[in-house]
């Protein structure tokens, strides 16, 4: 039953949320009548009872339960001072395990398409334009704008999250039509259980009667010549019929090898496009959209630090966020550059965190709590002139700026930076309240370790 749970959790979130959540709960048993699970600390539990408790009960409705009760209960202490997540999440599914479940939702047409790849949840950036223009154009005129469709694009940027986002959305307008995604792999494997098992017919009607058939990393078909044989016979008759083909691929078709050139060729009648690795604002982007869609408040420098890290591959920007998500809750700390940077090390080559002059100001301006906009404003008073001081001072000994720059920076000139550090400067060793300050700043933004963890 907990295995039901999960797969109905699992086909109703996000992979990031569901292994930052449900992968490390335990399950208890039913305890009169309510199921117990173990959670790793109170903040888990809180987090559970907040956000996960309907989707629970829902599950457990689905698998039958008609007054579904579900408790958490913390898991005794971890000794280890720091939990670290275990391994990034492996990829997921090809397609969701909807049909093991004795609660499986009715067969629909979009039964072998993930849930969240839709063409909301899709970022289109610089990377994919091309690609996603495609997509949309083949979804609203299935058959007619470009047949096949193919897309080409290094592992895990967006091939197979664009190609059932066409499902998706087909799905919706043309409820009646019949969508089917198959990896290259499984319709090799079709093909050899049904020619073991004499099924042929089966074989050729289920593939011949789409409406749309999107086929996953074509390039596994290399060397492969019964099934480019069969793959052949299925394309010609989809063709004929003007069903929409869309394919996809780690390389261009002329970069295939072993490929017979009637289907090269074939591959090369409609659209080949492209998807490259996204630039730093659309991987902030993604990175964002995904903080959303979990339900994660996370700062956007943070987000950007971890944009800055990972930079080729769209899921594991995606499991480094969950990474950090997962530290941060289980060390019970508020999500920052440091922390973040922390997090990753690990996994990714440590890389120091570079301190900008918006972070010094927006330390500065939390610690005197008023908005950094003051401390950069034209104020005279004290209350003002002493963080705008402490603030240059910081500036300049943790970045790498020029007093022009700060100035700048401040709407002053250079030699206003300069009487304000050698101001700070005296200040230091004398007046207790700027030594404190200054020495808690910098340690602040110097590191992880003295902000409490
Ligand atoms: P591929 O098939 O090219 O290997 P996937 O389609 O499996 O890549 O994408 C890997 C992960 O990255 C998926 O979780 C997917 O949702 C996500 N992803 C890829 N491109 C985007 C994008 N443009 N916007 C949002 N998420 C994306
Ligand atoms: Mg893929």
């Amino acid at each position: 039953i907990w295995a039901d749970v999960l797969g109905y959790v699992r086909r109703n979130i996000s992979e990031v949320e569901y292994h930052t959540w449900f992968a490390p709960v335990k399950n208890l048993g039913v305890q009169e009548g309510s199921l117990v699970l173990g959670v790793r600390n109170s903040f888990a539990q809180e987090w559970f009872r907040k956000h996960y408790l309907e989707l629970l009960e829902d599950a457990l409705r689905s698998l039958g339960a008609e007054h579904p009760q579900v408790s958490f209960q913390v898991l005794p202490a971890q000794q280890e001072a720091m939990l670290l997540p275990s391994d990034p999440p492996p990829p997921p599914p090809g397609r969701p395990p909807a049909e093991r479940s004795p609660a499986a939702p009715p067969a629909d047409n979009r039964k072998s398409l993930n849930p969240k790849y839709t063409f909301e949840n899709f970022v289109v950036g610089p990377n994919n334009n091309l690609a996603h223009a495609a997509a949309l154009a083949v979804a609203e005129s299935p058959g007619k704008a470009y047949n096949p469709l193919f897309i080409y694009g290094d592992v895990g940027l967006g091939k197979t999250h664009l190609m059932h986002a066409v499902g998706h959305y087909m799905a919706e307008r043309f409820p009646e039509k019949r969508i089917e995604y198959v990896s290259t792999e499984s319709f090799t494997n079709d093909l050899i259980n049904a020619i073991r098992d004499d099924k042929m017919t089966q074989f050729r009607n289920r593939y011949r009667s789409v409406d749309l058939l999107l086929v996953d990393d074509i390039q596994f078909l290399a060397g492969k010549e019964r099934t480019q044989e069969e793959f052949f016979h299925t394309f010609n008759a989809l063709y004929e019929n003007h069903k929409q083909i869309i394919l996809s691929s780690d390389r261009p078709p002329k970069d295939i090898q072993t490929l017979e050139s009637r289907l090269r060729s074939r591959f090369e009648w409609g659209l080949i496009t492209d998807i490259q690795s996204p630039e730093f604002e659309t991987r902030v982007a993604i990175l964002k959209m995904n903080a959303e869609h979990n339900r994660i408040d996370i700062p956007q420098d943070v987000l950007e630090l971890i944009a800055r890290q990972v930079t080729a591959n769209i899921r594991e920007l995606e499991g480094a966020l969950m990474r950090v998500v997962a530290f941060a809750s289980l060390n019970n700390v508020p999500f920052s550059r440091a922390v973040a940077a922390k997090a990753l090390s690990n996994v990714f080559a440590p890389q120091e965190v570079k301190v900008e002059m918006i972070d010094v100001l927006r330390q500065v301006a939390s610690h005197y709590n008023m908005p950094p906009d003051v401390i950069r404003g034209s104020g005279r008073v004290r209350e003002v002139v002493v963080p705008r001081q402490v603030a240059q001072y910081l500036i300049r000994e943790l970045t790498d700026h020029s007093l022009p720059e700060i100035g700048q920076f401040f709407g002053r000139d250079h030699s206003t930076v300069m009487h304000a550090i050698s101001k700070v400067t005296e200040m230091l060793g004398k007046d207790v309240e700027i030594t404190t300050s200054v020495n808690t700043l910098r340690r602040k933004m110097q590191g992880l370790e003295e902000e409490g963890l």
